[in-house]
């Protein structure tokens, strides 16, 4: 491509200007890619041999980050080094650049870009931002354009759907530059960690989310990154808007009697003709809503939680031993992110595993995983495991989660082998997951629960080491309501009537 160029007597500040790079880079490039005539040509058999044509389309995709894929090729079973796959996608760049800049660099159906850009205004005269989302097809340059207030995920699923039914179906492949929305962090080779609940809305509707810098060259209008055209040519026919409503509603106009039907720089041709050829797919005709629902209530039942109640439904008043700003604090979750430890001690009824429930669930929203087991049911289940020979795998129930919940400890007594099992347990989390503790009875009367004082120090040694102690002193709550119902009988068996509630 470049020697063409430089064939058709464009000198090197000109193709250096046409394909978006500097001078030296094309200088570098031509060097590169002269015939090597003194150089024995030996072929021998590469392991990157199988990869070859998947690396040429990436490229050709505009993906020219070698780190990228060499992850990519990795997962499909390369096991050379990288220096090698540099060395052959070295000599393939300028042609790739260039391809990228001429026609049918992607073919039709096959990919499109997503990009966020951001825009100031005056919002009754008090300076605001809006976010434009976009997304481009990359063969026919079908765009579709978006305002709104914030950058969060369910926003921008819902612009998806929107550009999907504008588009009249989906590409194969999303192209995503670092969005902060979706790619939530990178992992200790550099590939990207998808958010999860953005990748399943992915695998829902049948595209796959790609994060790579989209190739974008900077020559008189042709690929124009999408961003920059919407602000260069729809933002200043802007004069008022109303409401963000309005303002869609006159990107869509600019959408349909400008920028969909111009004749394209690059293409020839205007977007909205060669949509017809692009063939996309239909989207899943059932909402992701639905699967997220139920998705969402696996994981919330994979918690075990005994029920369902948050710190809005808690009343402090009730409880005045309670210092309300301390528990608000611990919802924040910091104590989590430092694997500290958590314990309610109290008589029953106090809402002790209501406040532990909520932070839970307060952790559960923000994505972490949770395990809520009473300490009787936790023995137990180590005590058949060991039996079982499963001591390992159901070890990991209790040691995985970023926060595990142990409810009730002290109402019974445990045997030997039980609070060995405990202290097991208590010792693989030290220092390295968070544990929410419920009991009834005060740290002098543990020597009691765990049968031996010298283990039960070592246990609270371990707890207590990083950790909140939450006193509750108070009535008990059930009593209230039952005071309130007015069948509180206080002469009667207390336990028998707790359990009709
Ligand atoms: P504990 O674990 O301390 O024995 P619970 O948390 O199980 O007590 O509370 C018993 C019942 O009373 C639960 O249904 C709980 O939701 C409710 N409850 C306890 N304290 C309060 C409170 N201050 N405000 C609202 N509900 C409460
Ligand atoms: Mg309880």
């Amino acid at each position: 491509m470049i020697h063409e160029m430089r064939k058709r007597g464009m000198n090197i500040t000109q193709i250096a200007h046409e394909l978006g790079r500097d001078r030296k880079t094309i200088r570098k490039w031509l060097k590169q890619s002269e015939p090597a005539s003194y150089q024995r040509q030996v072929k021998r058999p590469s392991k990157l041999d199988p990869f070859k044509d998947y690396i040429r389309r990436r490229m050709e995709e505009g993906c020219l980050n070698a780190n990228v894929i060499f992850d990519e090729i990795k997962a499909k079973g390369y096991s050379g080094r990288k220096t090698i796959l540099r060395s052959f996608m070295q000599p393939l760049r300028p042609a790739a650049i260039a391809k990228a800049t001429v026609r049918y660099e992607t073919s039709p159906g096959y990919q499109a870009q997503v990009d966020w850009g951001r825009f100031r205004v005056d919002w009754n005269r008090e300076p605001k931002r809006l976010y434009a989302f976009v997304m481009v097809l990359g063969y026919s340059r079908m765009m579709y354009v978006e305002f709104t207030e914030d950058e969060k995920l369910d926003t921008l699923i819902g612009c998806h759907l929107r550009a999907f039914a504008y588009f009249g179906g989906r590409p194969e492949v999303l192209l995503y530059d670092n969005m902060k929305t979706v790619v939530t962090d990178f992992d200790e080779r550099g590939h990207a960690v998808w958010n999860e609940r953005f990748a399943r809305f992915a695998a829902h509707h049948g595209f796959l989310p790609r994060n790579c810098r989209p190739y974008r060259a900077r020559t008189k209008g042709k690929v124009e990154n999408g961003i920059g055209y919407v602000r260069k040519n729809f933002w200043p026919r802007v004069k008022t808007f109303t409401s963000l409503d309005d303002l869609n509603r006159q990107v869509r106009h600019w959408l349909d009697t400008v920028a969909n039907i111009r004749v394209h720089g690059t293409t020839h041709e205007q977007p909205r003709q060669r949509l017809a050829q692009e063939g996309l797919k239909p989207i899943n005709p059932i909402p992701f809503e639905e699967v997220d629902r139920h998705a969402r209530k696996v994981s919330l039942d994979a918690c075990h939680l005994p029920f369902h109640k948050t710190l809005d439904q808690f009343d402090f008043s009730f409880q005045p031993s309670i210092d309300e700003r301390k528990i608000r604090e611990l919802a924040t979750l910091r104590f989590l992110e430092h694997r500290e430890n958590l314990i309610f001690l109290g008589p029953p009824g106090v809402g002790k595993t209501h406040l532990a429930v909520a932070i839970a669930l307060e952790a559960i929203k923000q994505r972490y995983t949770v395990y809520f087991t009473t300490a009787h049911d936790l023995v137990e289940t180590l005590q058949q495991a060991h039996h079982n020979n499963t001591m390992r795998q159901k070890i990991k129930t209790f040691t995985k989660p970023n926060l595990l919940i142990i409810d009730e400890i002290g109402y019974r007594r445990m045997e030997d082998t039980a609070a060995h099992f405990f202290f097991q347990i208590i010792s693989e989390r030290y220092e390295t997951g968070s544990i929410i503790l419920t009991s009834n009875k005060t740290y002098g009367a543990w020597g009691e629960i765990f049968g031996d004082s010298v283990l039960a120090t070592a246990i609270l040694d371990r707890l207590l080491h990083h950790s909140t102690t939450i006193n509750i002193k108070g009535e008990s709550y059930r009593i209230k309501e039952k005071k309130k119902a007015g069948f509180f009988r206080p002469e009667g068996n207390s336990d028998k009537s707790e359990s009709l509630i």
